[in-house]
């Protein structure tokens, strides 16, 4: 390892810019995210630098350098243009025995910066040592996604009581389950969720009596998203993560299945159309059921828990119940299939509205407002609707619309699996029939359907 990783305590410390241009003022601003005494040396500053001098972040000596410049003086920077400059403060720094970073010239760094990850009080630093820069950039990017930005809310919190539970706990061991605990467990959820105070109330509990059992678990209800694993939400990923048990249904996708915890126990509660597999109360009822037993529960719904995902009647049995629950929203399917079909719901010229409908079919038929749907500058998307498709185009016609309305089946929409057909009111249902259109499916139904031809982009099954 020839770069040694430290992370350096800033109060107190001296630290000189040579050179003042955008660079040096990159520096800069990094270096302001510490506690350093800043001082910047050039003859002339770019506006950032001036900026930063007039409201006193730094003390800013327009002059050309010179050594004496290095007086008291433990850390610098060199960024200036003229590389006779750079070598001459590197010679002067090295001489002296200061630490010397000239910017963008490993040869003459005693030290470099690593890219940072600021979850203030967690700082993650990562350097590829200068010879891997965009690798670099992707696992930091890699790092931002999977480490929550509340993080820093659960690194105050442990900085609070850090002490105090060193006091109440005698052995390292004690500290370290009990830490582990509150930190995967509800209290750091309550933290995440910004409910400190519970989490405070919860935590001080939980210190008087560490080796009481989780009485009660909880329920997550995450929206899944349509299908594709990447449209998943962070929080969704974290919480899925995190589940005991995992109770879904059949739009879940396999892909996405696939990220939940390995050891969490998988429930499947799917219901295929006229065949309920299990009914929505005794769903209702494992879920608290399993929480009340002390587990973490995810519900996994595809799309959205809140629309046409009855995540209202799942959550309504856990108020009655008593149980703790969060519910995390996804990207709904007519979302994922209008973007991934080149549909927009909106468009200037084509639509001013979207309204999301149920085309699910009751005692052969579909009560709607028909009238109010069968508008020409609105998009209609009707979830449930492959079986009623031939009543949902016979009564929109009905109703007013043109049978020349475009109208698009869109059939398990950002999965590898998606198909789209494309016809009007009048034929799309032959079409759907002769392509052999399968479920889950929407029906898109307005104007902006005939966009799809030339903003498609996503290469679908064939
Ligand atoms: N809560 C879900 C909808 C559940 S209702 C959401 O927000 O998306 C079930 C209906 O959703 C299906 O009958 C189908 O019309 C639609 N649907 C869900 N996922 C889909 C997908 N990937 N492609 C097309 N339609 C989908």
């Amino acid at each position: 390892m020839q770069y040694f990783p430290i992370f350096l305590d800033t109060t107190n410390l001296s630290c000189l810019v040579v050179g003042a241009g955008e660079v040096a003022a990159r520096k800069v601003e990094l270096l302001l995210k510490s506690k350093a005494n800043i001082t910047v040396v050039a003859p002339w500053a770019c506006d950032t630098v001036q900026g930063l001098a007039s409201e006193n972040k730094i003390t800013f000596h327009e002059k050309s350098y010179q050594e004496s410049d290095l007086d008291n003086i433990q850390m610098v920077f060199v960024a200036t243009n003229n590389s006779e400059t750079n070598i001459q403060v590197h010679a002067h720094a090295t001489a002296k025995k200061i630490l010397v970073n000239v910017v963008d010239n490993t040869p003459l760094c005693q030290f470099i910066t690593p890219s940072i990850v600021d979850r203030s009080p967690i700082t993650i630093a990562i350097s590829s040592g200068g010879v891997a820069p965009v690798l670099l950039r992707y696992l930091r990017q890699k790092l931002e996604t999977v480490i929550p930005h509340k993080v820093s809310l659960l690194g105050q919190f442990s900085e609070k009581f850090r002490e105090l539970v060193k006091q109440k706990l005698g052995t390292v061991t004690q500290r370290r389950y009990f830490w582990e605990d509150v930190l995967d467990g509800d209290i750091a959820e309550n933290i995440y969720q910004g409910k400190v105070e519970q989490a405070e109330q919860k935590f001080l509990e939980k210190l008087e009596n560490p080796d009481a059992e989780l009485t009660q678990g909880e329920v997550y209800l995450v929206g899944a998203g349509p299908g594709d694993p990447e449209l998943l939400t962070f929080k969704a990923l974290r919480l899925m993560q995190k589940a005991d048990v995992v109770v879904y249904d059949r739009l879940v996708s396999p892909e996405i299945l696939e990220m939940v915890r390995r050891d969490a126990e998988k429930i499947y509660v799917g219901k295929a159309k006229s065949d309920h597999a299990v009914p929505q109360e005794q769903i209702n009822d494992l879920l608290a059921r399993k929480a009340l037993e002390g587990n973490r529960v995810v519900r996994l719904k595809g799309g959205d828990p809140f629309i046409f995902g009855r995540g209202g009647e799942e959550i309504e049995t856990l108020i009655d119940q008593g149980v703790n629950f969060q519910v995390v929203p996804a990207i709904t399917a007519a979302s994922g299939a209008a973007s991934y079909c080149g549909i927009p719901l909106t468009h200037r010229d084509h639509s001013k509205s979207v309204v999301f409908a149920t085309g699910h079919l009751k005692d052969n038929s579909i009560n709607l407002n028909w009238q109010g749907l069968a508008q020409q500058d609105q998009t209609i998307v009707f979830y449930m609707g492959l079986t009623g498709l031939p009543i949902i185009c016979e009564k929109l016609v009905e109703h007013g619309l043109s049978s020349d309305t475009p109208a698009a089946m869109v059939q398990s929409a950002t999965t590898p699996r998606q198909k789209v057909v494309t016809g009007t009111l009048s034929n799309i249902q032959k079409i759907a029939e002769e392509a052999g259109i399968r479920p889950p499916t929407l029906i898109i139904v307005g104007s902006v359907v005939s966009l799809h031809k030339k903003l498609n982009w996503y290469d679908e099954a064939k």
